[in-house]
């Protein structure tokens, strides 16, 4: 039972959360990485000359929602980030580098409810940030 309830769930998030779709090919991206578990693509709307999100394929809201069963997939998006930049285009650190964002919530700025982590680099001035 508890399956059919977590399916119903994934079910529900594809029709209704756009990173949900976009990590299922529904809606196009234009991608930069895919594993069994994490996707990344870049950001429609870049603030810097590299931006993209990364983001659990499995519908988590937020950072607020994680639990300790989270641990092992967020670390490896951490891990994964630096490796991804560069490959994107930032400069390797020190003398360049990049930023990872995790807008959570309102207040802290979250507009898609799709945990995602905002991977940004390359020469400033930035649109923001
Ligand atoms: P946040 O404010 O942290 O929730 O950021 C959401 C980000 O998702 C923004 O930077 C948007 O530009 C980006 N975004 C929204 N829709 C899309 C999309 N279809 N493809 C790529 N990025 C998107």
């Amino acid at each position: 039972m508890p399956d059919a309830r977590l399916r119903l769930e994934a079910v529900a998030h594809l029709d209704n959360c756009i990173f949900c779709k976009i990590a299922a090919g529904a809606i196009p991206s234009r991608k930069v990485y895919e594993d069994d578990e994490l996707f990344a693509f870049h950001d429609i709307a870049p603030w810097a000359p590299v931006h993209f999100l990364m983001i659990p394929k499995r519908h988590i809201a937020s950072m607020a929602d994680a639990t300790n069963e989270d641990a092992a997939w967020l670390g490896r998006m951490m891990v994964l980030a630096p490796k991804l930049a560069i490959e994107q285009g930032c400069t390797p650190y020190p003398a360049g580098g990049f930023r990872l964002l995790l807008n959570t919530g309102a207040q802290g700025g979250q507009e898609v409810h799709h945990l995602h982590v905002h991977v940004m680099g390359g020469p400033r001035p930035w649109l923001k940030g």
